[in-house]
């Protein structure tokens, strides 16, 4: 029989991927399954393993998508099957979060489980929005209370006016739809109408709004602004205070969603994040390595008969290394050997082997590259050139015509994983960017996104690494609206950070 597995209750925090707990992180990062729902930012979904399962119980456009009782046998069932799940709910999982339900429901079973706590969107959407639960001589004391408990019949709880008498900050969950009522209750209970109230609309996340007032403005502030959800309620003194960060990371507030190969992806995002950017991965592609096979083989046995080799990216790099070492040689087997790069972001990556440059292009393409060649390489020197499977054929049609002797070997190809076109879509309609790293990512975007592409790259703009990226987007009938300076991982960060920054800059 197989072990039963266990249940991790996580709490993923208010939405900002960076307010998950380390604890709550790992437990994501060891799963086989993971249970989520709408509150908890998808940006977590890429920290679970590839292979584990991913299952959507939330809610979607007002309806439950899955009952209370559904979700906890769903739960009981996969640890059944042996599978270790993590139960994602945003905020924390027992702040108005059903989290009792679940673990009544596995404990019943006999099933280990364990609650990670997490940063509760009750406290941390103040925090973002300025506000503190509590303030020195100002509030003592703060009680959250939820609003989908007041019934459509229009009535508050019975404890409503308990609850409005006390000093402290009053905070309201789940309760937009019910403002009135609170209010109404509110000053019914002896609170004034100067009282300072505030609404706070996605907290911690990209398109985070405050809505400020008293308790007579606020319906109408919000009514305003065209307050969603989620949003908190706040009544109290401290409602007044402006406490809202004056330091922002250069990204602060920018979506952007990311295509390229795993790695280059995982790197761009990372750097992104760092200054502040919320990302999303909308096509990533997979690197196939073919570097132990035949052809790479025979290759590295007849190192000594190449006089360059040439790289036109740092994929090609990282893989023509790998397998260097993996054949059972080092480095010392190209100490004769001279090295081409397309660009910096390859002579970067040959850097790292130990290895300088000796020749680069001023333009950073396959066909400058191969036009460059034709006067530094001498006579009888042969060339390696291990690639993509998609590599610009132009780059050997040059050489040819120059009679240079190489051999042009696929060291690797590229396998596009995806969202579906619909859910790309959505990504791409909530997106302030778009980046491409490489002209294939660009083809391979234009291949899956769907007819309506062209809509959906109106309202955002799209950022290339490098000149050659951004010709072939125009190849699609696209401009580049950003380009690096530098083409590699960071110039992006900084092009768009200074793309972002743009209206600020004078
Ligand atoms: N367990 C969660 C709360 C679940 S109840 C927690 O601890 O945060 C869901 C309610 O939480 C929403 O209706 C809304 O009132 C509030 N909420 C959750 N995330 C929010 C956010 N980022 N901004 C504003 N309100 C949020």
């Amino acid at each position: 029989m197989k072990e039963t597995g266990k249940v991790f209750l996580v709490g993923a925090g208010p939405g900002d991927p960076g307010l998950i707990t380390e604890k709550g992180l790992k437990r994501l990062r060891e799963c086989d399954v993971v249970v989520y729902d709408h509150l908890a930012s998808e940006r977590f979904l890429d920290e679970v393993p590839e292979e584990s399962q991913r299952i959507y119980v939330g809610k979607k456009a007002g309806c439950h998508y899955m009952k209370q009782e559904e979700i906890n046998q769903l739960l009981v069932d996969l640890a059944r099957e042996g599978k270790n799940v993590v139960r994602l709910k945003g905020g924390d999982p027992f702040v108005f979060g059903r989290g009792g339900e679940e673990v009544m429901a596995v404990s019943r079973e006999g099933i280990p489980f364990e609650v990670v706590s997490g940063v509760t969107s009750a406290v941390a959407a103040l925090a973002s929005a300025g506000i503190p639960v509590t303030h020195r001589a100002v509030s003592r004391s703060f009680h959250i209370m939820t609003g989908h408990t007041m019934t459509e019949a229009g009535k508050l709880p019975l404890d409503f006016s308990e609850f409005a008498k006390l000093s402290g900050t009053l905070i309201f969950l789940m309760g937009l739809t019910h403002l009135p009522l609170i209010v109404k209750g509110l000053l019914e209970n002896g609170k004034p109408g100067s009282m300072p109230a505030a609404v706070i609309e996605k907290g911690t996340l990209p398109g985070q709004r405050v809505v400020r007032g008293t308790l007579d403005t606020v319906e109408q502030r919000v009514a305003e602004e065209g307050i969603g959800t989620p949003a908190i309620i706040v009544v109290g003194e401290v409602t007044a205070l402006d406490f809202a960060s004056t330091y922002h990371e250069p990204l602060e507030g920018a979506r952007v969603a990311v295509t390229g190969t795993d790695l280059l992806a995982a790197k761009l995002r990372k750097s992104l994040e760092e200054a502040g950017a919320y990302t999303e991965c909308v096509l990533s592609m997979e690197l196939e390595s073919h570097r132990s096979g035949e052809a790479m083989k025979t290759a590295y046995e007849r190192l000594a008969d190449y006089g360059w080799i040439v790289f036109t990216s740092a994929n090609a790099v990282r893989e023509f290394f790998l397998g260097l070492l993996e054949s059972g040689r080092d480095n010392r087997r190209l100490g004769h050997v001279k090295f081409a790069a397309v660009g910096k972001g390859t002579a970067k990556e040959l850097l790292q082997y130990g290895f300088t440059t000796d020749y680069m292009p001023e333009e950073y393409c396959a066909a400058a590259l191969a036009e460059g060649l034709k006067s530094v390489v001498k006579e009888g020197e042969r060339l390696l050139i291990p690639r993509s499977g998609k590599g610009s054929p132009e780059l050997v049609e040059i050489l040819d015509s120059a009679g240079i002797v190489y051999d042009d070997i696929v060291l690797y190809d590229v396998a596009e994983r995806r969202k579906e076109a619909k859910e790309m879509a959505e990504s791409l309609k909530k997106a302030d960017y778009l980046t491409f790293a490489s002209g294939s990512g660009v083809d391979a975007f234009f291949e899956n996104a769907g007819e309506d592409v062209t809509a959906l790259l109106d309202e955002i703009r799209v950022v290339c690494i490098g000149d050659i990226t951004a010709r072939k987007l125009e190849e699609h009938g696209r401009k580049a609206d950003v380009t690096a300076a530098r083409f590699t991982v960071e110039g992006m960060t900084e092009a768009i950070s200074r793309d972002w920054n743009r209206g600020s800059e004078n």
